[in-house]
Protein backbone atom coordinates (compact mmCIF):
# COMPACT_ATOMS: atom_id res chain seq x y z
CA UNK A 1 0.00 0.00 0.00
CA UNK A 2 1.21 3.64 -0.61
CA UNK A 3 1.12 5.97 1.81
CA UNK A 4 -0.47 9.61 1.56
CA UNK A 5 0.95 11.84 4.62
CA UNK A 6 -2.92 12.87 5.96
CA UNK A 7 -1.94 16.94 6.42
CA UNK A 8 -1.30 17.39 2.50
CA UNK A 9 -4.40 15.62 1.61
CA UNK A 10 -7.29 17.65 -0.11
CA UNK A 11 -10.28 18.45 2.07
CA UNK A 12 -13.06 15.90 0.55
CA UNK A 13 -15.59 18.55 0.08
CA UNK A 14 -15.12 22.35 -1.67
CA UNK A 15 -13.38 24.71 0.16
CA UNK A 16 -13.34 28.42 -1.13
CA UNK A 17 -11.16 31.30 0.66
CA UNK A 18 -11.95 34.06 -0.95
CA UNK A 19 -13.59 35.51 -4.35
CA UNK A 20 -13.16 33.97 -7.35
CA UNK A 21 -10.90 33.87 -9.44
CA UNK A 22 -8.27 34.22 -6.36
CA UNK A 23 -5.11 37.12 -7.33
CA UNK A 24 -2.84 34.37 -8.73
CA UNK A 25 -5.34 32.53 -10.53
CA UNK A 26 -6.18 36.00 -11.94
CA UNK A 27 -2.64 37.13 -12.81
CA UNK A 28 -2.13 33.29 -14.71
CA UNK A 29 -5.10 34.35 -16.68
CA UNK A 30 -3.98 37.65 -17.67
CA UNK A 31 -0.88 36.17 -19.12
CA UNK A 32 -2.11 33.02 -20.68
CA UNK A 33 -4.38 34.75 -22.59
CA UNK A 34 -1.63 37.14 -23.65
CA UNK A 35 -0.01 34.76 -25.57
CA UNK A 36 -2.51 31.71 -26.15
CA UNK A 37 -4.39 30.61 -29.27
CA UNK A 38 -7.81 32.33 -28.34
CA UNK A 39 -9.00 29.13 -30.39
CA UNK A 40 -9.97 27.30 -26.71
CA UNK A 41 -12.95 27.15 -25.07
CA UNK A 42 -12.31 28.81 -21.66
CA UNK A 43 -15.74 28.88 -19.79
CA UNK A 44 -15.05 29.76 -15.79
CA UNK A 45 -11.72 31.12 -14.41
CA UNK A 46 -10.51 27.56 -12.75
CA UNK A 47 -6.44 27.88 -12.63
CA UNK A 48 -5.35 24.11 -11.55
CA UNK A 49 -2.87 23.19 -9.09
CA UNK A 50 -3.21 19.67 -7.73
CA UNK A 51 -5.46 17.25 -8.21
CA UNK A 52 -6.15 14.37 -5.57
CA UNK A 53 -9.28 11.90 -6.49
CA UNK A 54 -11.98 14.00 -7.22
CA UNK A 55 -10.66 17.12 -5.63
CA UNK A 56 -9.00 20.07 -7.52
CA UNK A 57 -7.17 23.01 -5.87
CA UNK A 58 -6.46 25.68 -7.27
CA UNK A 59 -3.65 28.34 -7.49
CA UNK A 60 -5.30 30.29 -4.52
CA UNK A 61 -5.51 27.22 -2.52
CA UNK A 62 -9.26 27.19 -3.12
CA UNK A 63 -11.04 23.61 -2.87
CA UNK A 64 -13.28 22.19 -5.94
CA UNK A 65 -15.01 18.92 -6.20
CA UNK A 66 -14.74 18.06 -9.69
CA UNK A 67 -17.09 16.54 -11.95
CA UNK A 68 -15.51 17.06 -15.35
CA UNK A 69 -12.25 14.65 -14.91
CA UNK A 70 -10.51 17.01 -17.48
CA UNK A 71 -12.79 16.25 -20.17
CA UNK A 72 -13.86 12.92 -19.00
CA UNK A 73 -9.67 11.44 -18.70
CA UNK A 74 -8.71 11.57 -14.57
CA UNK A 75 -10.94 8.41 -14.74
CA UNK A 76 -8.90 6.66 -11.99
CA UNK A 77 -9.05 9.93 -9.94
CA UNK A 78 -6.78 12.58 -10.07
CA UNK A 79 -3.05 11.52 -9.25
CA UNK A 80 -4.15 8.10 -8.17
CA UNK A 81 -0.47 6.99 -6.20
CA UNK A 82 -0.39 3.78 -8.00
CA UNK A 83 -0.47 5.90 -11.11
CA UNK A 84 1.89 7.86 -10.02
CA UNK A 85 4.17 5.91 -8.65
CA UNK A 86 4.14 3.47 -12.29
CA UNK A 87 5.29 6.58 -14.18
CA UNK A 88 8.28 7.83 -11.71
CA UNK A 89 9.31 4.12 -11.47
CA UNK A 90 8.95 4.33 -15.03
CA UNK A 91 10.21 7.80 -16.04
CA UNK A 92 13.29 6.92 -14.45
CA UNK A 93 14.40 3.73 -16.46
CA UNK A 94 13.12 5.00 -20.02
CA UNK A 95 11.01 7.76 -21.02
CA UNK A 96 11.39 7.46 -25.05
CA UNK A 97 12.18 5.03 -27.56
CA UNK A 98 9.40 5.06 -30.26
CA UNK A 99 7.26 2.19 -30.40
CA UNK A 100 7.21 2.51 -34.17
CA UNK A 101 11.06 1.59 -34.47
CA UNK A 102 12.03 -0.35 -31.39
CA UNK A 103 10.29 -2.57 -28.87
CA UNK A 104 9.83 -1.84 -25.39
CA UNK A 105 8.02 -4.05 -22.27
CA UNK A 106 5.32 -1.54 -21.15
CA UNK A 107 3.89 -1.00 -24.49
CA UNK A 108 3.54 -4.65 -25.14
CA UNK A 109 2.04 -5.39 -22.62
CA UNK A 110 -0.50 -2.86 -22.91
CA UNK A 111 -1.21 -4.32 -26.11
CA UNK A 112 -1.32 -8.07 -24.46
CA UNK A 113 -4.24 -6.10 -22.06
CA UNK A 114 -6.13 -4.16 -24.14
CA UNK A 115 -6.27 -7.52 -26.92
CA UNK A 116 -7.33 -9.69 -23.66
CA UNK A 117 -10.23 -7.78 -23.21
CA UNK A 118 -11.66 -6.42 -26.33
CA UNK A 119 -15.02 -7.13 -27.25
CA UNK A 120 -14.06 -9.42 -30.41
CA UNK A 121 -14.93 -12.63 -31.38
CA UNK A 122 -12.49 -15.09 -29.76
CA UNK A 123 -10.64 -16.28 -32.27
CA UNK A 124 -9.56 -20.14 -32.30
CA UNK A 125 -6.15 -19.23 -31.57
CA UNK A 126 -3.54 -15.91 -30.93
CA UNK A 127 -5.28 -12.52 -29.71
CA UNK A 128 -8.62 -11.18 -30.22
CA UNK A 129 -7.44 -8.10 -31.21
CA UNK A 130 -4.04 -6.03 -32.72
CA UNK A 131 -3.84 -2.19 -31.07
CA UNK A 132 -2.13 0.60 -32.73
CA UNK A 133 -1.27 3.49 -30.09
CA UNK A 134 -1.82 6.98 -30.70
CA UNK A 135 -1.68 10.17 -29.03
CA UNK A 136 -5.25 11.48 -28.43
CA UNK A 137 -8.53 10.72 -29.78
CA UNK A 138 -8.49 12.35 -33.05
CA UNK A 139 -5.31 10.26 -33.88
CA UNK A 140 -7.57 7.14 -32.89
CA UNK A 141 -10.09 7.88 -35.19
CA UNK A 142 -7.40 9.21 -38.04
CA UNK A 143 -5.91 5.76 -38.08
CA UNK A 144 -9.05 4.27 -38.03
CA UNK A 145 -10.12 6.06 -41.02
CA UNK A 146 -7.49 5.18 -42.71
CA UNK A 147 -7.33 1.70 -41.71
CA UNK A 148 -10.98 1.02 -43.12
CA UNK A 149 -10.15 2.66 -46.64
CA UNK A 150 -6.86 0.37 -46.27
CA UNK A 151 -8.69 -2.95 -45.51
CA UNK A 152 -11.80 -2.65 -47.76
CA UNK A 153 -10.50 -0.36 -50.49
CA UNK A 154 -13.83 1.08 -50.58
CA UNK A 155 -13.70 5.35 -49.78
CA UNK A 156 -16.93 6.18 -48.06
CA UNK A 157 -17.48 6.33 -44.89
CA UNK A 158 -21.02 7.05 -42.58
CA UNK A 159 -20.96 8.83 -39.59
CA UNK A 160 -23.51 10.68 -37.72
CA UNK A 161 -24.79 14.65 -36.76
CA UNK A 162 -23.73 15.57 -33.35
CA UNK A 163 -21.17 13.11 -33.20
CA UNK A 164 -17.48 14.42 -32.27
CA UNK A 165 -14.27 12.71 -33.23
CA UNK A 166 -11.60 14.90 -32.99
CA UNK A 167 -9.94 18.02 -35.04
CA UNK A 168 -7.40 16.99 -37.40
CA UNK A 169 -9.04 16.70 -40.65
CA UNK A 170 -9.88 13.33 -41.15
CA UNK A 171 -11.54 13.23 -37.56
CA UNK A 172 -12.95 16.53 -38.81
CA UNK A 173 -14.58 15.13 -41.48
CA UNK A 174 -16.37 12.67 -39.29
CA UNK A 175 -17.55 15.23 -36.85
CA UNK A 176 -20.81 16.21 -37.42
CA UNK A 177 -21.17 18.84 -34.19
CA UNK A 178 -21.00 22.61 -34.40
CA UNK A 179 -20.39 24.63 -37.29
CA UNK A 180 -17.51 26.57 -35.86
CA UNK A 181 -15.13 23.48 -35.50
CA UNK A 182 -15.58 23.49 -39.64
CA UNK A 183 -16.05 26.77 -40.69
CA UNK A 184 -13.00 28.44 -42.86
CA UNK A 185 -11.28 24.98 -42.73
CA UNK A 186 -12.68 23.36 -45.71
CA UNK A 187 -12.31 21.51 -47.81
CA UNK A 188 -12.60 18.69 -45.70
CA UNK A 189 -11.62 14.88 -46.34
CA UNK A 190 -14.58 13.73 -48.98
CA UNK A 191 -16.17 10.67 -48.71
CA UNK A 192 -18.28 11.63 -45.43
CA UNK A 193 -22.07 11.25 -45.43
CA UNK A 194 -23.80 11.80 -42.32
CA UNK A 195 -27.01 10.94 -40.55
CA UNK A 196 -29.24 11.52 -37.71
CA UNK A 197 -27.78 9.86 -34.63
CA UNK A 198 -29.43 7.32 -32.58
CA UNK A 199 -32.63 6.10 -34.05
CA UNK A 200 -34.32 3.25 -36.29
CA UNK A 201 -35.44 6.07 -38.22
CA UNK A 202 -32.45 7.23 -39.63
CA UNK A 203 -31.17 3.93 -40.03
CA UNK A 204 -34.43 3.29 -42.41
CA UNK A 205 -33.04 6.36 -43.57
CA UNK A 206 -29.79 5.15 -45.15
CA UNK A 207 -30.88 1.55 -45.80
CA UNK A 208 -34.16 2.71 -47.97
CA UNK A 209 -32.82 6.22 -48.89
CA UNK A 210 -29.17 6.96 -49.42
CA UNK A 211 -28.14 3.06 -50.24
CA UNK A 212 -29.86 2.81 -53.48
CA UNK A 213 -29.12 5.95 -54.20
CA UNK A 214 -25.94 8.38 -53.35
CA UNK A 215 -24.17 5.78 -51.34
CA UNK A 216 -23.81 2.19 -52.52
CA UNK A 217 -23.46 -0.04 -49.79
CA UNK A 218 -20.72 -2.05 -51.22
CA UNK A 219 -18.47 1.13 -51.94
CA UNK A 220 -18.69 2.61 -48.04
CA UNK A 221 -15.61 1.06 -45.83
CA UNK A 222 -17.34 2.05 -42.60
CA UNK A 223 -19.77 3.24 -39.85
CA UNK A 224 -18.56 5.35 -37.49
CA UNK A 225 -20.54 5.81 -34.27
CA UNK A 226 -20.12 6.41 -30.73
CA UNK A 227 -21.75 3.73 -28.45
CA UNK A 228 -23.16 6.81 -26.45
CA UNK A 229 -22.90 10.54 -27.83
CA UNK A 230 -20.56 12.26 -25.82
CA UNK A 231 -19.99 16.23 -27.17
CA UNK A 232 -23.19 15.61 -29.24
CA UNK A 233 -25.13 15.50 -25.53
CA UNK A 234 -24.80 11.99 -23.76
CA UNK A 235 -27.15 11.01 -26.14
CA UNK A 236 -28.29 6.99 -25.47
CA UNK A 237 -29.44 5.49 -28.61
CA UNK A 238 -32.42 3.74 -28.88
CA UNK A 239 -32.69 -0.06 -28.29
CA UNK A 240 -31.46 -1.61 -31.16
CA UNK A 241 -29.92 1.16 -32.84
CA UNK A 242 -25.93 -0.35 -32.61
CA UNK A 243 -27.36 -3.66 -33.04
CA UNK A 244 -28.80 -2.84 -36.44
CA UNK A 245 -25.69 -0.80 -37.25
CA UNK A 246 -23.71 -4.39 -36.74
CA UNK A 247 -26.23 -6.35 -38.79
CA UNK A 248 -26.10 -3.85 -41.65
CA UNK A 249 -22.65 -3.57 -41.74
CA UNK A 250 -22.38 -7.83 -41.59
CA UNK A 251 -24.88 -7.22 -44.72
CA UNK A 252 -22.74 -5.34 -47.18
CA UNK A 253 -19.36 -6.12 -45.58
CA UNK A 254 -18.98 -2.58 -43.95
CA UNK A 255 -16.76 -2.33 -41.34
CA UNK A 256 -18.05 -0.78 -37.65
CA UNK A 257 -16.18 1.50 -36.43
CA UNK A 258 -16.66 2.46 -32.35
CA UNK A 259 -15.69 5.55 -31.10
CA UNK A 260 -15.32 5.10 -27.50
CA UNK A 261 -13.19 7.80 -26.40
CA UNK A 262 -15.04 9.30 -24.01
CA UNK A 263 -17.23 6.23 -23.19
CA UNK A 264 -14.88 3.75 -22.56
CA UNK A 265 -12.01 2.97 -19.92
CA UNK A 266 -14.95 1.74 -17.48
CA UNK A 267 -16.70 5.28 -17.48
CA UNK A 268 -20.24 3.72 -18.52
CA UNK A 269 -19.76 0.84 -16.02
CA UNK A 270 -18.28 -1.47 -18.56
CA UNK A 271 -15.30 -1.27 -19.91
CA UNK A 272 -16.89 -0.43 -23.22
CA UNK A 273 -19.87 1.05 -23.22
CA UNK A 274 -20.65 -1.04 -26.67
CA UNK A 275 -20.70 -3.98 -24.54
CA UNK A 276 -24.01 -2.73 -22.87
CA UNK A 277 -25.68 -4.12 -26.11
CA UNK A 278 -23.79 -6.98 -26.43
CA UNK A 279 -22.51 -5.62 -29.94
CA UNK A 280 -18.77 -6.61 -31.49
CA UNK A 281 -17.42 -4.20 -33.67
CA UNK A 282 -14.55 -4.40 -35.77
CA UNK A 283 -12.43 -1.17 -34.15
CA UNK A 284 -12.77 0.59 -31.43
CA UNK A 285 -10.93 3.62 -30.84
CA UNK A 286 -9.87 5.00 -27.59
CA UNK A 287 -8.25 8.13 -25.73
CA UNK A 288 -8.94 10.18 -22.81
CA UNK A 289 -9.15 7.83 -19.71
CA UNK A 290 -6.68 5.00 -21.26
CA UNK A 291 -3.86 6.67 -19.04
CA UNK A 292 -5.39 8.50 -16.44
CA UNK A 293 -4.40 11.76 -17.62
CA UNK A 294 -1.28 10.98 -19.92
CA UNK A 295 -1.52 11.61 -23.59
CA UNK A 296 -2.22 8.16 -25.18
CA UNK A 297 -4.90 6.59 -27.33
CA UNK A 298 -5.24 3.34 -29.38
CA UNK A 299 -6.92 1.71 -32.17
CA UNK A 300 -8.08 -2.35 -31.42
CA UNK A 301 -9.13 -4.08 -34.66
CA UNK A 302 -9.63 -7.33 -35.13
CA UNK A 303 -6.69 -8.83 -35.92
CA UNK A 304 -6.90 -9.56 -39.53
CA UNK A 305 -8.33 -6.24 -40.13
CA UNK A 306 -4.44 -5.07 -39.48
CA UNK A 307 -3.54 -5.82 -42.58
CA UNK A 308 -1.64 -2.54 -43.81
CA UNK A 309 2.50 -2.93 -44.42
CA UNK A 310 5.15 -1.91 -42.32
CA UNK A 311 5.50 2.03 -43.29
CA UNK A 312 1.91 2.53 -43.95
CA UNK A 313 0.79 4.22 -40.95
CA UNK A 314 3.22 5.23 -37.64
CA UNK A 315 4.21 7.49 -34.89
CA UNK A 316 6.70 8.76 -32.94
CA UNK A 317 5.21 9.40 -29.62
CA UNK A 318 2.21 6.96 -29.90
CA UNK A 319 2.47 4.26 -27.39
CA UNK A 320 5.09 6.29 -25.31
CA UNK A 321 6.74 3.97 -22.22
CA UNK A 322 5.50 6.06 -19.48
CA UNK A 323 1.67 6.29 -21.65
CA UNK A 324 2.06 2.86 -21.30
CA UNK A 325 3.17 2.66 -17.95
CA UNK A 326 0.40 4.67 -16.60
CA UNK A 327 -2.09 2.96 -18.64
CA UNK A 328 -1.18 -0.79 -17.32
CA UNK A 329 -1.50 0.31 -14.03
CA UNK A 330 -4.75 2.67 -14.96
CA UNK A 331 -6.91 -1.12 -16.32
CA UNK A 332 -5.81 -2.38 -13.07
CA UNK A 333 -7.56 -0.31 -11.11
CA UNK A 334 -10.32 -0.66 -13.84
CA UNK A 335 -10.67 -4.14 -13.46
CA UNK A 336 -10.27 -4.14 -9.75
CA UNK A 337 -12.86 -2.08 -8.64
CA UNK A 338 -13.40 1.34 -9.94
CA UNK A 339 -15.70 0.07 -13.26
CA UNK A 340 -17.72 -1.81 -10.18
CA UNK A 341 -17.96 2.07 -8.85
CA UNK A 342 -18.53 3.53 -12.13
CA UNK A 343 -21.71 1.42 -11.75
CA UNK A 344 -23.06 1.97 -8.17
CA UNK A 345 -22.27 5.57 -8.35
CA UNK A 346 -24.12 5.80 -11.80
CA UNK A 347 -26.95 4.96 -9.86
CA UNK A 348 -26.67 6.89 -7.06
CA UNK A 349 -26.12 10.14 -9.15
CA UNK A 350 -29.22 9.24 -11.38
CA UNK A 351 -31.30 8.37 -8.48
CA UNK A 352 -30.48 11.98 -6.98
CA UNK A 353 -30.68 13.47 -9.88
CA UNK A 354 -34.41 11.89 -11.12
CA UNK A 355 -35.55 13.82 -7.67
CA UNK A 356 -34.10 16.76 -8.53
CA UNK A 357 -35.79 16.72 -11.83
CA UNK A 358 -39.15 15.87 -10.42
CA UNK A 359 -38.55 19.10 -8.25
CA UNK A 360 -37.36 21.62 -10.57
CA UNK A 361 -39.56 21.76 -13.89
CA UNK A 362 -36.24 23.38 -15.67
CA UNK A 363 -34.48 20.00 -15.23
CA UNK A 364 -35.03 16.81 -17.87
CA UNK A 365 -34.58 13.46 -16.14
CA UNK A 366 -31.20 12.17 -16.49
CA UNK A 367 -29.82 9.76 -19.09
CA UNK A 368 -26.97 7.86 -19.44
CA UNK A 369 -25.07 5.04 -18.01
CA UNK A 370 -22.63 4.38 -15.26
CA UNK A 371 -21.16 8.28 -14.47
CA UNK A 372 -21.69 9.12 -17.99
CA UNK A 373 -24.90 11.00 -16.89
CA UNK A 374 -26.48 14.16 -18.52
CA UNK A 375 -29.56 16.28 -17.70
CA UNK A 376 -31.19 18.79 -20.32
CA UNK A 377 -31.98 22.35 -18.84
CA UNK A 378 -35.42 23.81 -20.02
CA UNK A 379 -37.44 26.78 -20.33
CA UNK A 380 -40.74 26.97 -18.78
CA UNK A 381 -42.45 26.28 -22.64
CA UNK A 382 -39.88 22.84 -22.27
CA UNK A 383 -37.67 23.82 -24.99
CA UNK A 384 -33.75 23.48 -24.34
CA UNK A 385 -32.50 26.52 -22.93
CA UNK A 386 -28.45 27.14 -23.42
CA UNK A 387 -28.22 30.03 -21.81
CA UNK A 388 -29.85 28.49 -18.54
CA UNK A 389 -27.18 25.67 -18.52
CA UNK A 390 -24.26 28.09 -18.97
CA UNK A 391 -25.84 30.20 -16.13
CA UNK A 392 -25.77 27.08 -13.87
CA UNK A 393 -22.16 25.96 -15.10
CA UNK A 394 -20.92 28.92 -14.36
CA UNK A 395 -22.44 29.69 -11.00
CA UNK A 396 -21.56 25.86 -9.85
CA UNK A 397 -17.98 26.98 -10.32
CA UNK A 398 -18.01 29.86 -7.71
CA UNK A 399 -19.99 27.38 -5.07
CA UNK A 400 -17.00 25.02 -5.58
CA UNK A 401 -18.54 22.63 -8.03
CA UNK A 402 -16.51 21.82 -11.46
CA UNK A 403 -19.27 21.21 -14.39
CA UNK A 404 -19.15 20.75 -18.17
CA UNK A 405 -21.76 21.21 -20.67
CA UNK A 406 -22.16 19.28 -23.65
CA UNK A 407 -24.94 19.27 -26.39
CA UNK A 408 -27.18 22.00 -26.91
CA UNK A 409 -28.56 22.44 -23.37
CA UNK A 410 -27.23 19.47 -21.38
CA UNK A 411 -24.40 19.49 -18.24
CA UNK A 412 -22.84 16.42 -18.52
CA UNK A 413 -21.40 14.66 -15.12
CA UNK A 414 -18.18 12.67 -15.73
CA UNK A 415 -15.91 12.67 -12.64
CA UNK A 416 -13.34 9.89 -11.95
CA UNK A 417 -14.74 6.90 -11.10
CA UNK A 418 -13.21 6.39 -7.41
CA UNK A 419 -16.38 9.38 -6.43
CA UNK A 420 -18.38 8.32 -3.81
CA UNK A 421 -21.90 8.85 -1.90
CA UNK A 422 -21.07 11.93 0.13
CA UNK A 423 -19.39 13.57 -2.47
CA UNK A 424 -22.49 13.02 -5.16
CA UNK A 425 -24.68 13.90 -2.35
CA UNK A 426 -22.53 17.33 -2.13
CA UNK A 427 -22.61 17.85 -5.76
CA UNK A 428 -26.60 17.69 -5.77
CA UNK A 429 -27.10 19.81 -2.98
CA UNK A 430 -25.37 22.66 -4.97
CA UNK A 431 -27.23 21.60 -7.76
CA UNK A 432 -30.26 21.94 -6.03
CA UNK A 433 -29.35 25.21 -4.14
CA UNK A 434 -28.59 26.65 -7.80
CA UNK A 435 -31.96 25.55 -9.02
CA UNK A 436 -33.88 26.83 -6.14
CA UNK A 437 -32.26 30.17 -7.50
CA UNK A 438 -33.03 30.43 -10.77
N1 LIG B 1 -13.90 11.11 -29.91
C1 LIG B 1 -14.74 11.44 -28.90
C2 LIG B 1 -15.98 10.62 -28.68
C3 LIG B 1 -14.46 12.53 -28.09
O1 LIG B 1 -15.31 12.86 -27.11
C4 LIG B 1 -13.29 13.28 -28.34
C5 LIG B 1 -12.97 14.46 -27.52
O2 LIG B 1 -13.77 15.00 -26.82
C6 LIG B 1 -12.45 12.89 -29.39
C7 LIG B 1 -12.78 11.80 -30.14
C8 LIG B 1 -11.19 13.66 -29.68
O3 LIG B 1 -10.24 13.37 -28.72
P1 LIG B 1 -8.95 14.32 -28.56
O4 LIG B 1 -9.42 15.61 -28.04
O5 LIG B 1 -8.07 13.55 -27.62
O6 LIG B 1 -8.35 14.43 -29.92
Amino acid sequence: MLSIPIDQCLPQVPRLSGALPGPRAQSLIDRDQAVTSPSYTRGYPLVAARGEGCMLEDVDGNVFLDLTAGIAVANTGHAHPQVVQAIQAQAAQLLHMSGTDFYYAPMVELAEHLAACAPFPAPGRGPRARVFFTNSGAESNEGAFKLARYYTERSLIVAFLGAFHGRTYGAMSLTGSKAVQRQQFGPLVPGVTHIPYGSHASLDYLEQQLFPTILPPNEVAAIVVEPIQGEGGYIVPEDGFLERIRQICDHHGILMIVDEVQSGMGRTGQLFAVQHWGVMPDIITLAKGIASGLPLGAILARPHLMSWPPGSHATTFGGNPVACAAANTTLKLLETGLIENACRMGEVFRCGLDQLASRFRCLSPPRGKGLMVAVDLLDPGYNLDSKLRDQIVDQAFYRGLLLLGCGQAAIRFCPPLVINHDQIGVALKILADLLAEV
